[in-house]
């Protein structure tokens, strides 16, 4: 099996060569998935895995934009359209001075399975530019995403391909995109998620991933009749995610310890109530501050310059901040402190090695695929409201993205379970992969 394994992986290598992220995400997918392949006939010579790491199309382009001193920039953007079996394009766009061909292929890689998962008809897709909005003033954020859109637009549509926010765009940047798509195809679509609610957004979409990840924290724990209430909870990132998935942490009666940003981390050990956590939204979306700021407002905090929160003792761990963000040591170090559950708001935020501590410690320990899932769901949700031209309440969403996100926990039990252990990185790639691959197989060579 290891052989066979090696041999794929070498083979999808030869044609991704320095795409480190991009290899890693089909390593992982590859592992848990070929096993399956070879015990089930139905995949046998239809070079399926392969097929589905070769994204559908990728679109390269330059975006040219001038900032506020009159220079003229250039950044380049990026859309892969990865897999469309299940259903239009579907994913984010992320804006980060990192974003690469390899860093986005991962994204869209994962996609695949993620939004197989929800059980929504969306395919997979991911985009970007390696243009960075911090530091930025609106004028200049406003330009670029209108640049970017006057290539983009001859990509995407309502039934084609729809991209969201990710890392670096939010609500602002979809509303700059939203604007000048709508301005060049004189149309009114939901070709964007993440829209403002008064014009085609979703209740719950700014909230549904950090949510999401909570409620599969608790679908995890409450395999052990646990819950969340009374539990410490260590949170990286101070961004969207981060954002969401602390309220409800502190909804549920979790003490928040943690916070932060790439400049390092804040620990307040009173916890990071509803109060400070406003506080907290309004430093990083309206003042577009670091985190840093948060112990000039609550001095029993400490900030960690640098350093990341792992080492912070606490019964939860929600990584919510970006790829290859949690390490062999730093799962190690959750594991020695009582760590019981880690459930992953990023994309990949665990390396491989660190995976292989939360599997060796029994952790319950839930991918991005699975447990980040809630964001593209809601997205699913809003796609769907504005076909219908109608909007549900925030009541009515918030109890599908729950029931969505109990259906996929589901699912990797399904494929993950393993005596008393469920292994739900295995469950989440074979029960996403089983889905895309007989819907490829029912469309024949395309
Ligand atoms: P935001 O841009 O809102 O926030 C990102 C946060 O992560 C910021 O606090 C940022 O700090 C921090 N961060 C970014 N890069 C690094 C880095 N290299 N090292 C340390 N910290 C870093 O993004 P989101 O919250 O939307 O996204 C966070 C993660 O969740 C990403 O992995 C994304 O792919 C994933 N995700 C997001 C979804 C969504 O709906 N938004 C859906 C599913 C997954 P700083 O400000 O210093 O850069």
């Amino acid at each position: 099996m290891k052989q066979i394994i090696e041999q794929f992986i070498a083979d999808v290598e030869k044609r991704n060569q320095h795409e480190p992220e991009f290899m890693q995400a089909v390593r992982e997918v590859a592992e848990n998935v070929i096993p399956y392949i070879v015990q089930h006939d139905i995949y046998h010579g239809k070079n399926i895995l392969m097929r589905m790491a070769e994204p559908e199309r990728v679109v390269s382009f330059r975006v040219p934009w001038i900032d506020d001193t009159g220079e003229i920039r250039v950044n380049r953007g990026f859309r892969i359209e990865m897999n469309s079996a299940i259903g239009p394009y579907k994913g984010g766009l992320r804006f980060h001075q990192s974003v690469n061909l390899s860093i986005l292929k991962f994204l869209a890689f994962e996609q695949v399975f993620k939004n197989a998962l929800t059980t929504l008809p969306m395919g997979g897709g991911k985009g970007g530019a390696d243009f960075d909005p911090k530091g930025k003033s609106d004028g200049e954020v406003m330009r670029f995403c209108q640049s970017f859109m006057t290539e983009l637009f001859r990509h995407i549509g309502p039934n084609r391909d729809i991209p969201a926010g990710d890392i670096g765009v939010g609500g602002r940047e979809i509303g700059y995109m939203f604007g000048q798509y709508k301005r060049l195809k004189n149309e009114f679509t939901g070709v964007l998620t993440g829209k403002g609610i008064s014009w085609g957004g979703s209740m719950i979409r700014p909230e549904a991933t950090g949510y999401g990840a909570v409620y599969f924290a608790e679908n995890m724990l409450s395999t052990k009749s646990d819950g969340l209430q009374g539990k410490s909870v260590v949170i990286s990132g101070s961004g969207n995610v981060a954002q969401y998935a602390a309220e409800k942490c502190i909804q549920l009666g979790a003490k928040v310890l943690t916070l932060s940003d790439s400049s390092g981390y804040v620990m307040d050990p009173d916890g990071i109530d509803a109060d400070k956590l406003a506080f907290v939204i309004d430093l990083k979306n309206n003042k577009r501050e670091r985190i840093s700021k948060y112990v000039d407002a609550y001095p029993r905090a400490r900030f960690h310059a640098g350093e990341r929160p792992w080492a912070v003792p606490c019964d939860v761990a929600l990584p919510c901040a970006t790829q290859n963000e949690l390490d062999e040591n730093d799962a190690k170090q959750l594991a020695v402190n009582g760590c019981i559950c880690v459930s992953e708001g990023a994309n990949m935020p665990s390396t491989p090695q660190a995976i292989k501590v939360f599997h060796a410690n029994k952790m319950l320990y839930a991918p991005g695929k699975a447990s980040n899932a809630g964001g593209v769901a809601v997205s699913g949700l809003e796609m769907a409201q504005n076909s219908l031209r109608y909007s549900w309440t925030r009541e009515e969403v918030d109890e599908r993205l729950q029931a969505i996100m109990s259906d996929i926990h589901n699912s990797c039990v399904a494929y993950g379970q393993n005596g008393d252990h469920v292994n739900y990185e295995k469950g989440a790639n074979i029960a996403g992969f089983v889905k895309v691959a007989d819907a490829m197989l029912a469309q024949g060579v395309v």
